[in-house]
């Protein structure tokens, strides 16, 4: 044997120990790791391969070369795609089954074209055994496949150091950082090895392809372990604060956005690539929700959408240092679905169950509510009431009335604008708010509800029931700054004209006179 072929020899049976010892180091203490069962079988493969190739150097006779050759191409196809999947399963990339189905069959194909390559010469244009260096070496001339092939190693390993890379810059936690450096600095020693090879640059010109893959999964190793050993905290956080339902920005002193979670981003679309940037900034043409988080004080926020509204309560925690503020966290809570709750509760606790116009309580908090809003030129309010009640109550029974209230309402609500509001003030008493009409529109639609009321027959058990009704009206021009008074001096004035309206003998409307105002 030539010196030259024992160099070789040994480093490659160095490079295949190391591997066989990786594996079943790997065995015992990191199979369920992140991305260590795709390790183990990396480094068995590495191995099993660096073994082969000592075999394929040793062989004299083309023939006996070929066989070890095969060999290798049993593991090799699959080692860059193990180093995929490891580092797929490192920083927790999950992909759709089909491109498994792809990165095993692509392999698979191809030793079944370097099998039977003599049959077509698909893979090697040709082979030979070249005598002219100080040991036979076999020589290979690649044909379309061989470079299909080393075309899908070197994806597979340029996609695992983007993949890498791509999870270096999200990294938030600067451990995680280190170790996924250590990863990506490992998968660049076989390719620094086969351009050191590719451009005479290896030491004798030998192939440092086996053991620079050996070394390669010393790094692997390295960030493997440590990720298994020390960082499942911070990768563990990163994961909670990944899966979160609740969205989460995190803003540094002077506001600038330094992180936000998936969630946030669905949120509030506006701060996706936003990171660096200012808050101020970025939500310029959102006034509400920039005022809510430059105040920092716990608050409900209601976003419109295309699909309805949506309720976040925004939760503000400091973020403290040694006593020094660095920032804060902000956080989205969607309670859209409480808000609604709210919502239908309030609105079953507002309506009166017998006639489903508004009770009392309600009736004025509206109201005060639309002057509240402060665009409104003037208010109406109409009170009735009706007529000789007790002695339908007497005469057809409470059933029959109750009917009659119901009914009294509805026709009521024929003859009112969309924008009034009606109450039930009490027993057989209605209230109605009118926003922006003054007393002759008011008194107008109060006629037109006494008339409708008055021909109306009202059915109870076969038997057919008419009753009247007594109007009070009052109106004012809206002053926004006494609202509670305003409708309080309103609703006494309409009771006193409906009280002028029973003593000018019922089923009348009347008017307070002097519409006032109040100053
Ligand atoms: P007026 O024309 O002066 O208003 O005479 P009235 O009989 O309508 O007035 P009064 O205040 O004496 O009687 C009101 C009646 O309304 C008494 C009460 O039993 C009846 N009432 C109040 N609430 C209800 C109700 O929810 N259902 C029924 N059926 N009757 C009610
Ligand atoms: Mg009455
Ligand atoms: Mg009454």
């Amino acid at each position: 044997m030539s010196n030259e072929l024992f160099l070789f020899s040994f480093i490659d049976i160095c490079g295949g120990l190391l591997s066989a010892l990786l594996c079943i180091y790997a065995f015992f203490n990191i199979r369920h790791a992140p991305g260590g069962i795709f390790y183990i079988l990396g480094t068995f493969c590495c191995s099993l391969f660096t073994f082969f190739y000592v075999f394929e150097l040793n062989s004299q006779l083309l023939e006996h070369a070929k066989i070890w050759l095969r060999l290798e191409y049993l593991v090799l196809p699959f080692i860059p795609v193990f180093t995929l999947f490891m580092c797929m399963e490192y920083v927790g990339v999950k992909w759709n089954r089909h491109l498994y189905y792809f990165f095993f069959g692509l392999p698979l194909l191809t030793i079944l074209v370097h099998y039977t390559n003599d049959f077509h010469h698909f893979y090697y244009k040709s082979m030979s055994m070249d005598t002219s260096g100080p040991f036979p070496v076999l020589s290979l001339e690649g044909g379309p496949w061989f470079y299909v092939h080393s075309f899908f190693l070197y994806a597979c390993v340029l996609g695992s150091i983007v993949l890498l890379l791509a999870q270096f810059r999200k990294g938030r936690a600067s451990r995680f950082k280190w170790q996924i450096a250590t990863m990506t600095a490992g998968l660049f020693v076989p390719v620094l090895g086969s351009v050191l090879y590719l451009t005479g640059l290896s030491p004798n010109g030998i192939d440092l392809g086996p053991i620079s893959m050996s070394i390669s999964f010393i790094f692997h190793g390295a960030a493997i372990i440590s990720l298994q050993m020390f960082s499942v905290a911070p990768i563990a956080r990163e994961k909670v604060f990944d899966s979160m339902e609740e969205g989460v920005l995190v803003l540094n002193h002077n506001n600038i956005i330094v992180d936000f979670n998936p969630i946030m981003q669905q949120m509030v679309p506006k701060i996706s690539r936003a990171i660096g940037k200012s808050i101020n900034d970025i939500l310029k043409d959102s006034q509400t929700l920039l005022g809510i988080i430059s105040k920092g004080e716990k608050r409900d926020y209601k976003q419109e959408t295309a699909y309805g509204d949506i309720h976040y309560q925004i939760k503000f925690t400091p973020v403290l240092h040694r006593s020094k503020h660095l920032g804060q966290i902000i956080t989205f809570v969607d309670v859209t679905d409480r808000i609604r709750l709210q919502d239908q509760l309030k609105a079953i606790a507002s309506i009166d169950g017998l006639t489903e116009a508004y009770n009392r309580t309600f009736f004025l908090q509206k109201t005060e509510e639309l002057l509240d809003k402060g665009c409104l030129k003037s208010l109406s309010i109409i009170m009735f009431d009706v007529d000789y009640f007790k002695k339908v109550n007497d005469t057809f029974g409470h059933k029959a009335g109750d009917t009659i209230l119901k009914q009294v309402v509805k026709l009521a609500k024929k003859h009112m604008r969309r924008s009034d509001i009606i109450g039930r003030y009490g027993g057989e008493e209605f209230i109605i708010c009118l926003p922006d009409a003054f007393m002759q529109e008011a008194i107008v639609i109060a006629e037109a509800i006494r008339r409708e009321i008055e021909r109306t027959h009202v059915d109870v058990d076969g038997k057919e029931i008419k009753v009247t009704t007594s109007f009070g009206v009052a109106s004012a021009a809206a002053n926004d700054q006494k609202n509670s008074k305003l409708i309080a001096s309103l609703m006494d004035e309409a009771d006193m004209a409906l009280y002028t309206a029973k003593n000018n003998g019922r089923n009348c409307v009347r008017s307070f006179e002097d519409p006032v105002v109040i100053h």
